[in-house]
């Protein structure tokens, strides 16, 4: 047996099986756009560790603010201390809000754990215990947020009792609900918002009255449910509800955040201010960092000592999250991503469809560099036999949701040669799993 075999078969007997994993690939090292095998091979990354590393593997601006910070002060508590590197950090990241109200924050270390403290936050500052979250969701796998999770019932199946008091309505997920009319035609993807808009209004008067629901939990744009953008009216409609109940909206931009959408958060595109506002992934590069933020009011609910956390808001992420920031100025990032958005959505629209064979159809949607490919007419698997044929070319692309879709999170620096390269290998890939 290989070294590398050899080296994968210990992780398969000392790792947990309940991590499920697309590939069997042991890295050591990454680099901008490319991870390295232990054995020197270079694999175009499509999937930035499902939008971690938006400034690329490794950006040296990172590297060098974390070895530094790493000589200074590595572990500051917050419950004993303020560190300068995490008032660094909000100085940088308030400007960046999607409103000036949003001001006051919460660091936690995963995405999961900033999504309870919101969840927390909400419960305490409306003294209400519900919160209601859209089909296709994914908001972690700990135990709070299993229940807000409704994209797969692998999260949640057999870990019952769940956390009561989540209910479920429907995202607006047109090409779905396009799939399932005799004529999809019939309607237009206004008509979804306000039908899924239709459908919350219901929920609040027939399973969780407003004056039970604390608050209105959604991803801006869904990311394990299938990169589903909503309409246009959407967002605006789901903020008048809210206003018009009292409830508050909570916006899980933990995937959706930090340019991957071509905006700093995709809110912006929906003009939309939500009350709490959850973060991570992105915001650091690659280190374990989150971050819940919102009105002082609000905020300022918790009684002192019902937050933090050992490891809350850790310096060295810190550090790597002020040097994502910089990044972000310095490369001009945002710009970058729609350029290359461009790119890729022109690239895919050209060349996919003319592959399809008769009776199968695809929907390449998105918001800047978070772009979902969903197809349709096709058996079971095929979105993962693309993703094989993919890892045959030396590309790592990720699928999504119940359907089958892939999703492609490249790098926000990501350059024009590599995106061409990207398009090449994706279109290559689809040419031999339909074959
Ligand atoms: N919310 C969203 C929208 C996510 O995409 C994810 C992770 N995929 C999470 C929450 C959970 O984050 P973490 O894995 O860091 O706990």
């Amino acid at each position: 047996m290989s070294t590398v075999s050899k080296l994968a078969q210990f992780g398969k007997k000392h790792i947990a099986k309940g991590i499920g994993r697309s590939t069997e690939l042991v890295i050591e090292r990454a680099k901008g756009t490319y991870v390295y095998s232990v054995e020197g091979k270079k694999y175009l990354d499509l999937t930035t560790g499902i939008g971690v590393t938006n400034t690329g593997h490794c950006h040296p601006t990172v590297v060098k603010a974390v070895q530094d910070q790493a000589a200074n002060l590595a572990h500051g508590q917050v419950n004993i201390f303020f560190q300068k590197p995490m008032l660094d950090l909000i100085e940088g990241l308030l400007p960046r809000m999607p409103s000036p109200k949003l001001d006051t924050f919460f660091f936690w270390n995963s995405g999961s754990e900033a999504v309870e403290a919101a969840v927390k936050i909400a419960r305490h500052a409306t003294k209400k215990q519900n919160i209601i979250v859209f089909q296709g969701s994914y908001h972690g796998r700990t135990f709070g947020t299993m229940a807000l999770t409704t994209s797969k019932t692998i999260y949640s199946a057999g870990f019952s009792p769940l956390m009561p008091g989540v209910h479920v309505t429907p995202y607006p997920y047109f090409q779905q609900w396009a799939a399932h009319k005799a004529d999809p035609k019939q309607f237009d993807a206004d008509w979804v918002g306000e039908e899924a808009l239709h459908q919350l209004e219901l929920c609040l008067k027939q399973r969780s009255d407003p004056r039970d629901t604390a608050a209105i939990l959604i991803e801006p744009v869904q990311g394990e449910g299938g990169y589903v953008v909503p309409p246009k009216n959407f967002l605006a409609g789901l903020r008048k509800i809210c206003d018009k109940h009292n409830i508050l909206l909570i916006c899980d931009e933990v995937q959706s955040g930090f340019g991957r959408t071509g905006k700093m958060f995709a809110v912006e595109h929906f003009n939309v201010v939500p009350d709490i506002l959850v973060m991570a992934k992105g915001i650091a590069s690659g280190y374990p960092i989150s971050a819940v933020v919102s009105r002082k009011e609000i905020m300022d609910t918790q009684p002192p000592g019902s937050m933090g956390g050992t490891y809350s808001g850790n310096a060295i992420s810190c550090a790597a999250a002020n040097a994502t920031l910089q990044v972000f100025d310095d490369e001009d990032l945002l710009k970058n991503c729609n350029v290359r958005s461009e790119q890729f959505f022109k690239g895919l629209r050209e060349k996919l469809p003319e592959l399809l064979p008769e009776g199968v159809t695809c929907d390449i949607r998105g918001k800047g560099l978070m772009i979902g490919i969903e197809f349709m007419g096709v058996p079971t698997g095929f979105a993962n036999s693309i993703a094989a044929e993919a890892f045959k070319l030396d590309t790592i692309i990720l699928t999504t949701s119940i359907y089958e879709t892939l999703r492609l999170i490249p790098p926000l620096n990501i350059t024009e040669d590599e995106t061409k390269l990207a398009l090449e290998r994706v279109t290559a890939s689809v040419a031999a799993a339909v074959e």
